[in-house]
């Protein structure tokens, strides 16, 4: 059998972008006014070319913009030559230059679905094999005092149409029970609700916490551990009734595989910036569907570009029920000059029919 001459990389830019937030985000563990993300396009020999996006985090994957610039121009010495659809080979290639570094090698895979969708002339979600161009998205309240989470909480569902919530907690128990107790006065019963505890309880913290949250009609809560200790996961999973979502703890297809063997969760947060883009990312979906386990996907401060890589897999895995891609809305300028990728009204975004990602950027 004949195959035809594979496709070549022939170039490899970067571009860093500086992203100011609408106000300071602050979580259990950190405040960010800003990000520092680096844009890649990957060009190849017949003119197609691909762009992906890292948006590292210091305090999950040990990256910050330095370190992935770093990582590229690493990965581009042995980039150039390869074929882009030899997508499992550029991860080992990855993969034995540098361990970790997982939101650089995201950039790369991002890149290299987008390259794949322009070949195939297909947008994103049908190249990971699905039908659905429609997902729902949360939207994230950051940590302030209970009174303006409640007040934005309102602000968000009657003004910006968002049906699900995802509000940040973990510094203070009792706090969080407060501004709980608030927002789902000021939202009303049919708003679903869902928290972000960023590794902030201790386990008889998170037991009486949750169980506080349960009566508040609060649907699951996302990591209320440090990332370590999934046998602590395990026990608050079994003394509590609503879903329990890890996070931090789950970042490659190997800590999916460890969570869902002690029965550590009911939902993984799969995030492309922990995980190294959406070729690990459908594998961590494969094992946790396996184990009758479901999937989120989640972002980082992420431009659209990462964003619409997310939003793709969501539409196209049946297994991702529940989307957190919500992160280049709190950004100064949403749209950053990248038209296209989805179309968003409220917590609705309509997936582009453009071949790749359907962004429209070029530099
Ligand atoms: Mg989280």
């Amino acid at each position: 059998m004949c195959r035809r001459n594979p496709i070549k990389i022939t170039d490899v830019k970067v571009e860093t972008i500086r992203i100011p937030m609408k106000k300071p985000f602050r979580i259990a563990f950190a405040v960010q006014d800003h990000s520092l993300n680096v844009l890649v396009k990957i060009s190849t020999d017949e003119g197609l070319w691909g762009i992906g996006e890292a948006a590292p985090f210091e305090p999950v994957t040990g990256e910050s913009a330095a370190t992935v610039l770093e990582a590229l121009k690493l990965f581009r010495t042995g980039l150039i030559g390869m074929d882009p659809l030899d997508i499992e080979g550029i991860h080992r290639m990855m993969d034995r230059l540098l361990s970790g570094n997982t939101s650089a090698k995201a950039a790369v895979d991002i890149a290299l679905y987008d390259i794949k969708g322009k070949l195939m002339g297909q947008p994103l979600d049908k190249v990971l094999g699905g039908s659905v161009n429609q997902i729902v998205t949360d939207m994230t309240v950051g940590i302030d005092t209970p009174e303006a989470m409640a007040a934005e909480a309102r602000e968000r569902g009657e003004k910006d149409g968002f049906t699900i919530l995802k509000i940040k907690a973990g510094i203070n128990p009792i706090e969080d029970i407060q501004a709980l107790t608030l927002i789902r006065q000021a939202v009303g019963p049919n708003i679903r609700l869902r928290v972000d505890a960023n590794q902030g309880y201790t386990v008889s913290d998170a037991v009486r916490t949750l169980k506080a949250f349960e009566k508040l009609g609060v649907e699951a809560v996302e990591q209320c551990l440090p990332s370590w200790d999934l046998d602590g996961m395990r026990f608050v999973r079994s003394k509590v009734d609503l879903k329990v979502m890890l996070d931090e703890s789950v970042h490659t297809p190997i800590d999916a595989a460890k969570a869902c063997k002690i029965d550590a969760a009911d939902i993984i947060n799969i995030k492309l910036m922990k995980c190294g883009g959406l070729y690990p990312a459908e594998k961590i979906n494969a094992i946790a569907e396996a184990n009758h386990v479901q999937c989120m996907v989640g972002c980082m401060l992420e431009t659209k570009v990462a964003i619409a890589a997310g939003v793709g897999l969501v539409a196209a895995k049946q297994n991702i029920t529940e989307a957190d891609c919500d992160s280049f809305m709190y950004a100064v300028d949403p749209e950053m000059g990248m038209p296209g990728g989805f179309a968003v009204n409220g917590g609705v975004y309509t997936l582009s029919d453009k071949p790749g990602l359907g962004i429209d950027i070029d530099f």
